[in-house]
Order: structure tokens, then sequence, then C-alpha cells
């Protein structure tokens, strides 16, 4: 047992067990929701400290940080306790901060343009491990004037594939949107997933109803899979008829990422194609111009002609934006940072 993988619940059964009286909970839930070690809960007995500190924490610390000098986008790699490194991103908007966290450590999935898969899965994380990335996030920069916190929202975008976590990350989303803990609305939250489908309709019906982000990259299964070896276990009709599942039951928008390569999905053909997928949808596309992964031969497109791959869909009447560039002077791309630190770590210039 973790002191960071307790709710609300877990912490009064604690005290209970503990004879302590009841107003502790709130006092230990206050100290845990700004991620403070039992150590410096200050207004807790001396005695309870101890104990609490005796617990093992489960938490993380942060390892490194890089500001990117062009948009203020920082990067972070955190420590968790058994040695493993994640990364997680913090940017900049107008409208508030967006924490981009990591769900496990590597992953699984074996997409070809993905710099988090190169090493396979390492571990899933755990509620309070994810948990711990924000509220680090949180006391690293403090909020703007005027507004009541520094991280508004979440997008799961890191390394790893959230729904191959799926207990971890549901009770995640549960406890970072509960008026007990970090309570951020499941509106300003997205999961992005390559697409395992049966665990999209589990998701619908258990978790808190945030934006859902589906991996698409190509509108066909020939393409698909050989980018991503999961279009090799769920069809790709299969999945879009989730996604429309999925708008219909939670009312909101589902995302489409698709990320641009030369060449291979990026002509005027793949843009009609991709609208008559998507016909009929509550929808919007996301475009990425590939981040060119240097172990891999795959090439991303221009910001120009990523541009115009918007114009074609928006003339089939799909919504579509091209994704702002945020860090990427900074190996802001999944998997990038982490693998670079872990290669200098392990290959000391
Ligand atoms: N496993 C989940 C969560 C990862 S999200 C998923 O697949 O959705 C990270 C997003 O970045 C995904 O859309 C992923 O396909 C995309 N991505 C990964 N490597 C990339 C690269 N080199 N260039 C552009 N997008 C990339």
């Amino acid at each position: 047992m973790y002191l960071t993988d307790l709710d609300k619940q877990g912490v009064a059964a604690l005290m209970t067990e503990w004879r302590q009286p009841r107003f502790r909970t709130d006092q230990v839930m206050a100290w845990l929701n700004k991620g403070v070690r039992p150590e410096e809960m200050t207004n807790l007995p001396k005695a309870l400290r101890e104990q609490l500190a005796a617990l093992p924490y489960g938490g993380s610390v942060i390892e490194r940080k890089l500001t990117s000098p062009k948009d203020g986008t920082v990067k972070y790699l955190f420590l968790l306790e058994d040695g493993n490194l994640v990364e997680g991103v913090l940017m900049h908007y107008s409208y508030g901060n967006t924490a981009c966290i990591s769900t496990q450590v590597g992953c699984r999935m074996g997409c070809k343009f993905c710099a988090s898969t190169l090493e396979g899965c390492v571990r899933d994380l755990r509620p309070g491990e994810m948990l711990s990335f924000i509220k680090l996030m949180e006391q690293d920069e403090p909020p703007r004037e005027g507004w009541s916190r520094s991280v508004t929202n979440i997008v799961l975008m890191g390394s790893g594939e959230p729904l191959d976590n799926y207990d971890n990350v549901v009770t995640f989303l549960r406890r970072v949107t509960s008026p007990d803990e970090l309570n951020i609305s499941p509106r300003n939250i997205s999961l992005s997933t390559c697409g395992l489908v049966p665990k999209i309709y589990r998701f619908m019906e258990e978790a808190p109803h945030v934006t859902l982000s589906i991996s698409l990259h190509a509108h066909s299964d020939e393409v698909r899979k050989t980018m991503m070896p999961i279009a090799n276990t769920y069809p790709i009709g299969d999945l879009i008829e989730a996604a429309r599942a999925y708008a219909e039951k939670t009312g909101r928008r589902v995302v489409f990422e698709y990320a641009l390569v030369e060449g291979v999905n990026d002509g005027r053909e793949d843009a009609v194609a991709l609208a008559k997928l998507l016909r009929g949808m509550v929808c919007h596309v996301n475009l990425i111009p590939l981040n060119s992964v240097k172990e891999r031969s795959l090439m991303g497109v221009s910001r120009a002609h990523a541009e115009e791959f918007a114009g074609w869909l928006t003339k089939e009447h799909i919504s579509a934006t091209v994704r702002r560039e945020m860090g990427a002077d900074i190996d802001g791309a999944c998997g990038q940072l982490r693998r670079r630190v872990i290669h200098e770590i392990q290959q000391p210039i």
C-alpha cells in the first residue's frame, strides 16, 4: 500500500484504524492534495506524522526540467521511487495551463513513429504516481494572477497507452476530478488512445466523461497497419463505430489525431477518404506534422502542407486544425527526452 494511492475513504479508514479524531482526514487530505510529504504536514502531531512517514509514499520527484525559450513550454522528467523515469509537459495557453502526463513507463503498442515504445513497456503507473506529476507541476509553477490553480487542463498524451493501464487510469480520472481531491472538470481532460476498442466501450460506461482522442493516423486498415500494430487486432470500422458510440453516449465531440507522414497519408485523396470515413460524426481532426524520429525512417510534412490538408478536410465539411507545435525545441514529443537522458546516463560522455 502506498500513501499516495489512498483516496479520502482510504485516508479516513486509516485514521479510524489509528484511533485519530475524524478531522485528521481533512487535514491529511489537504496536504496530500498539495503533494506535501508527511514530514512537512506541520499541523499534525509528531507521532502521526511519523506513522504516515513510515508508509511507502509512492510519488515522484522532478529529476530534470527544460523550459522552451520559444514558447515557455516546460518539459519535466520525473523520477519514480523504483528509479524509473517518465516525462510530463506543461503547456501555457491563454485560457490556462495544460499538463500532459504519461500513463506507463514505456509502451507496448509498438507504433512505428513513436519513441515511447522502442523498448516496450517497463511497467504501469499507479494513480498516486500520475497524480504526483500534476501536484509537482503545480508546486513548481504557481498560478497566474487571478487564477485559483496552475494546472487547469490535463491530457493523457505522454508515454504509454492509457487504456492498456485501464484500472489505474480510471481510478486516476475519478480522483483527479473528485471535489475531495484535485477537482478538475472532466471537460478539461482528454484521454488519447491508439484504439483498444473493447476498452472504449467499458470506459464510456465506467469513467468520468472526458474528451476522447483517437490516434487514427490513417483512413484505411491497409495504411494503418503499416504504422500501428493495433490495427491488426481492431479494424478501423470497429474503431470508428466505438468513437460514434462514445460521442452519442457522452455528448462530447471525439477528436481524431492524424500525424501527417510524407508520401504515406498526406495526399488530397487521403483527405477525401478520411472525410468519408468520419462523415456524420460530431468530431474534430487534429493534424500533427509528424515529428521525425531519428530511430525510424518516417518523415514529417511542412506546416504549410499540413494547413493545406486541413483545408481539404474543411472543404469536405470536416472540422480540422493543425496542432500548434509546442516545445519542439526541447524534445517535446513522446518519449524523446526520456530516451535522451537514459542514453546520457548509460553512456556518460
Ligand atoms: N497511446 C496513446 C497516448 C499517446 S498520445 C495514443 O496512442 O493515443 C501521443 C500522441 O502523439 C499520439 O497521437 C501518438 O500517435 C502521437 N505521436 C507519437 N509519436 C509521434 C511523432 N513522432 N510525431 C507526431 N506524433 C506522434
